[in-house]
């Protein structure tokens, strides 16, 4: 079943291309402003100084980044290259190969802990979701080159010594380092093991998470250990340099997720100013703070929320923003997933509010096109929202499918049908079960409604499953790859 907003919905054809047009201003909506000014707001002190401009912030491309990192690799391999010793006896075979795995290990764990630094150019230009996702397939690699260093360098001594395997890793265990190695490579072990999906199901997100803080002491034991290696220690412009590149790493750790959190707390002291009921399961929540411009916040981009409350205070939730920031004031709608999101109904006016952000690549940055369809299945609708309002687009240009279960299900229905009418935009409820006999995402569909779909660049957002299929679509229904731009409400 699909729903039309009762505006004009598609632009004629042949019409000539209209001038990209800013969106509205803010009071151009009369129902939205009116929600927004519900409550009273939260006094700001009268001095708090203006806002400043907005600022465009750098951004690495997911392309930069991976050329980066794979350099890295590149270099890690001549600098093994240069200190190999060339021989073809087994126990120097082994001897090579344990070298160029532990380095190559060593760097890995470095560039994990650099995706998850929350640095903003790489959160901005790459996006969280696909870090989180290169993080753990990055994951994987690195714990079978820290087993296979550690095999290697096994078999590399058994095989020098002429001892079996057993005394030769007694023996071992007793050289500078190794301890603290096989000690580092267990916890990142153990992080790892808590990570693999069945394992991950059954833990509480704060359970797993709590583990996954481990990888820091695991970390910190295999640097230790490869100060001492002859491939680092071995020269001292390499131990300079290797000792660098940590320490970096470390310091954009510390920064962004120590000291820039504690900073936005103070100077934003963000507080919740009402908490609404948008239907079945699923609340706004307008949370309301000082100097919010400065947070640079994009439409599109989530932030994580703590919120101060006796049983929330605990955990850090993702929730996108589903409207531009205005009058200091940021809002989320949330959906009902489980407990903390249950609970978020019962918070009260005047509860403080810790926000990190903001996070994600899903902006109007990322367009290549004049035309635009924005994609959102369920509670995927909320950056959807704030996109719909904000992207500059002609009449007739801007497109937002929403795909929900039934008309129940819809989320700020009314808000969408005025952003639709407003800005001439087009928009359709694409309903019924996902499954259904009728597939609303498949490709002659998504065609029907929008005969010139592969001339737009599409922005997706949604749950996994849903995501998948309907890139699949697009790619089927002639969007180039490229063109699609998705981000996923799971890490
Ligand atoms: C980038 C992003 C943006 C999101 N935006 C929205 C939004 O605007 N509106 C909305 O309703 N939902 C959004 N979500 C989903 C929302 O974050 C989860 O539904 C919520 O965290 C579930 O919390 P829970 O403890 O109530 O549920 P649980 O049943 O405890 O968790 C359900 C699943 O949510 C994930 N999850 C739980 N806690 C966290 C956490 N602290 N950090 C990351 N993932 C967690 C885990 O995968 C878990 O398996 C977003 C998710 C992401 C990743």
């Amino acid at each position: 079943m699909t729903i039309e907003a009762p505006a004009p919905l598609h632009a004629p054809t042949h019409a000539p291309p209209q001038p990209l047009q800013a969106p509205p201003r803010p009071d151009a909506y009369p129902a939205l402003s009116a929600y927004l000014s519900r409550s009273a707001p939260v006094p700001t002190p009268a001095s708090a100084p203006p806002a400043p401009e907005p600022v465009r912030t750098p951004r690495l491309t997911p392309r930069t980044l991976r050329t980066g990192i794979l350099t890295g690799i590149g270099t890690v391999c001549l600098l093994w290259g240069v200190q190999a010793v060339p021989s073809f006896r087994l126990d120097s075979l082994f001897a090579a190969g344990a070298h160029l795995s532990g380095l190559l290990a060593g760097y890995g764990v470095l560039v994990m802990l650099f995706l998850m630094a929350r640095v903003p150019a790489v959160e901005h230009g790459v996006g969280a979701d696909r870090l989180a996702r290169w993080h753990a397939l990055g994951g994987r690699y690195v714990l079978s080159l820290c087993a296979g260093h550690g095999l290697l360098a096994l078999c590399g001594y058994a095989a020098h010594t002429g001892a079996d395997v057993f005394s030769a890793a007694v023996d071992l265990l007793g050289y500078a380092g190794v301890l603290t190695a096989v000690l580092g490579t267990a916890l990142l072990g153990v992080v790892g093991l808590t990570s693999a999906r069945a394992v991950r199901a059954r833990l509480p997100y704060e359970t797993w998470r709590a583990l996954h803080l481990l990888t820091y002491l695991g970390a910190a034991l295999a640097f230790a250990h490869q100060l001492v290696g002859p491939d680092i220690a071995g020269s001292p412009l390499t131990l300079w340099l290797w000792a660098m590149l940590h320490a970096s790493v470390g310091v954009l750790l510390l920064w962004y997720r120590g000291v820039v959190p504690v900073r936005q707390a103070l100077r934003h002291s963000l507080r919740v100013r009402e908490v609404r009921d948008e239907g079945p399961g699923v609340v706004s929540v307008l949370v309301q703070g000082i100097g919010l411009d400065e947070l640079r916040a994009e439409p599109g981009q989530f932030f994580r929320w703590r919120f101060l409350h006796r049983r929330l205070w605990h955990t850090a939730l993702p929730f996108s923003l589903s409207a531009p920031v205005r009058d200091d004031t940021l809002r989320i709608t949330v959906k009902a997933a489980g407990d903390h999101t249950r609970r978020l109904r019962r918070l009260r006016p005047g509860t403080r509010v810790l926000a990190t952000g903001p996070f994600g690549a899903l902006t109007a940055h990322r367009r290549t096109r004049r035309k635009v369809l924005l994609l959102a299945g369920g509670v995927g609708i909320t950056p959807m929202r704030a996109l719909f309002e904000t992207l500059e687009c002609a009449p007739g240009e801007l497109t937002l499918f929403y795909r929900a279960g039934s008309e129940a299900q819809l989320v700020l229905r009314e808000e969408l049908e005025e952003i639709a009418r407003e800005r001439r935009a087009n928009l359709h409820f694409l309903l019924g079960p996902s499954d259904g006999a009728y597939d609303p995402l498949a490709p002659r569909a998504l065609r029907a409604l929008l005969p010139d779909l592969a001339e737009h660049d599409v922005f997706l957002c949604g749950p996994p499953g849903m995501a998948d299929a309907a890139t699949a679509s697009l790619r089927r229904a002639g969007v180039p790859e490229g063109h699609i731009h998705v981000e996923l409400f799971r890490f």
